[in-house]
């Protein structure tokens, strides 16, 4: 079987390509030593481990042992009720059992990152250099997770003049599902779970159908860092498991990441449950911009445009959509993202020169190519990247940036590397953020700006939950860019931030008359 096998056999169906991962052999990924500028990991560890790839074909053996069990009526009622009935005991354990779970999860991450980078771009289509970082935000939010624990789930006392004593704890909630995408097949799904675990929760988790086989080593690693098999359920099913699930009286919460319609029927078919009201944490899309002003630094522009919009084939939910530039610097930007957009390199996501990789499967592609039909008689073509003859009839998309003449001719969030360019006048520009508001997403928001008394109003007056001044609006780093939004963007919560874990929790005060 050729090295590009794997990539064009992955069926629909887990199971298969499940076998077809165990079979293949992987193809053997050069490393050059100078690939990651410091060479270190999250926790300091030296990278030069990562060129230990070529040797994978061993590793690959894990693969070919227990396989994903099928999801059938049995085994989604079976992981409802061991889950429900551990509930009590997990709640109960010490937390610095639980904390310390995941800090054995984040060494063994570690200790198989050139397996994960591995089967991150084998399965889920990242370039390495995505893989290496969804491995440390893996990692991050595993030891993140666990600090915050530590210091969350100390019950404290309250005292006061009620003459008792009284102490305030937080308690999880009972059964969580954690729904998650394949953009970010190990760090999303890792992500939710281990905050739910830690935070006193048992865990039935439905990961994205394109992705089960990392969902599947990730969940055995879980088991192996002393996460019990009552608290941990992987069904690795379709979106009628997820359906199934979130209906039933059983679960106390869902953590989702992935479409803003999805979310919806989550929240209306938990909302019409006879059960306790339980918690949606939802993460979904955005119509992300960038505010490009006069005053801006152009040729950084170009790279963090490009970077927003194009890394990860614009299949992050942070990505940039629409380029708002001041009409002054208009011709001038354009211009250099024509000439840098030329440079860009598509192809082979195994290939370490490759700067956009293909999308993920048939349906991505389908909806952009729909996209692209409703700009034409909508918008001008500005720039569209050339595609080797030998990617055209594939997974492949070119990179294109369109200029468009109002922002309202974009309703929703486009999943994929196109960006809409959106000339204003400096007079305009308070208008221009209330449109943007006006759509309802509140995600990410870029500004370029070398005033900084204007980055600083326009940062107050965005409905967003993360900008970014001066630089690319991808990539948050766990702990210290918490991320999320909220409005059409989510429910709130900011994934890698203080107040993350509480999310998964009820409150419990106790006063003892002493
Ligand atoms: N946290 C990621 C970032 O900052 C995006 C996550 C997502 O696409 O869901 O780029």
């Amino acid at each position: 079987m050729d090295d590009q096998a794997p990539l064009e056999s992955l069926t629909a169906h887990p199971q298969e390509q499940l076998k077809t991962l165990a079979q293949i052999p992987h193809p053997r990924i050069p490393l050059p030593a100078d690939l990651y500028p410091d060479r270190r990991n999250s926790r300091g560890m030296d990278l030069s481990d990562v060129r230990a790839l070529s040797a994978l074909d061993e590793q690959w053996q894990v693969l070919s042992g227990p396989s994903i069990p099928p999801v059938t009526d049995a085994s989604i009622e079976s992981a409802l009720e061991g889950a429900f009935h551990y509930t009590e005991q997990w709640r109960l354990t010490d937390v610095n059992f639980r904390a310390g779970c995941l800090e054995a999860l984040a060494d063994l991450l570690e200790e198989r990152m050139p397996h994960l980078i591995a089967l991150c771009c084998q399965e889920g289509r990242k370039s390495i250099p995505d893989g290496v970082a969804e491995v440390r935000e893996a990692v991050d939010f595993c030891r993140y997770y666990a600090a915050q624990a530590r210091q969350l789930f100390d019950p404290q006392a309250l005292p006061g003049p009620t003459g008792e004593s009284n102490q305030w704890r937080l308690r999880g909630r009972g059964v969580f599902v954690c729904i998650s995408p394949w953009n970010f097949p190990l760090a999303i799904f890792l992500g939710q779970i281990s905050a739910a675990l830690v935070a006193g929760n048992t865990v039935i988790a439905k990961p994205a159908e394109q992705t089960p086989a990392i969902a599947w080593m990730a969940t055995q690693l879980m088991y192996q860092a002393g996460i019990p098999e009552q608290a941990l359920y992987l069904l690795a099913g379709d979106a009628g498991t997820g359906a199934r699930l979130v209906k039933d009286s059983r679960v106390a919460g869902v953590a989702f990441t992935g479409s803003e319609l999805t979310a919806r029927r989550i929240n209306q078919a938990l909302a019409s449950r006879e059960a306790a009201i339980a918690t949606l944490i939802a993460e979904t899309g955005g119509l992300n911009a960038m505010l490009v002003d006069s005053s801006a630094l152009l040729e950084q522009v170009v790279v963090d445009v490009l970077r927003s919009g194009f890394q990860s084939a614009g299949q992050r939910c942070s990505a940039l959509r629409i380029l708002l530039v001041q009409e002054d610097v208009a011709p001038a930007l354009i211009e250099l993202l024509r000439g840098a957009m030329d440079e860009l390199i598509i192809g082979d996501p195994a290939d370490l020169a490759t700067d956009v990789g293909p999308v993920i499967d048939e349906n991505a592609l389908a909806s952009l190519y729909e996209h692209i039909d409703y700009l034409e008689g909508n918008a001008r073509l500005l720039k569209c990247c050339e595609l080797s003859d030998s990617l055209s009839d594939t997974l492949y998309f070119a990179p294109r940036l369109y200029e468009i003449s109002r922002i309202e001719q974009l309703s929703r969030e486009v999943f994929g590397p196109i960006v809409h360019l959106l000339r204003f006048r400096a007079s305009d520009l308070d208008r221009v953020i209330d449109q943007i508001n006006a759509t309802g997403y509140g995600l990410t928001f870029g500004i370029h700006s070398r005033i900084s008394s204007r980055a600083q109003t326009i940062a107050s007056r965005i409905n967003a939950g993360n900008v970014y001044v001066n630089r690319n609006m991808i990539g948050a780093v766990v702990g210290v860019q918490p991320f999320g939004g909220s409005g059409l963007s989510g429910t709130g919560p900011k994934a890698g931030g203080p107040l993350y874990l509480t999310r998964f929790t009820n409150e419990q005060s106790i006063s003892i008359d002493t």
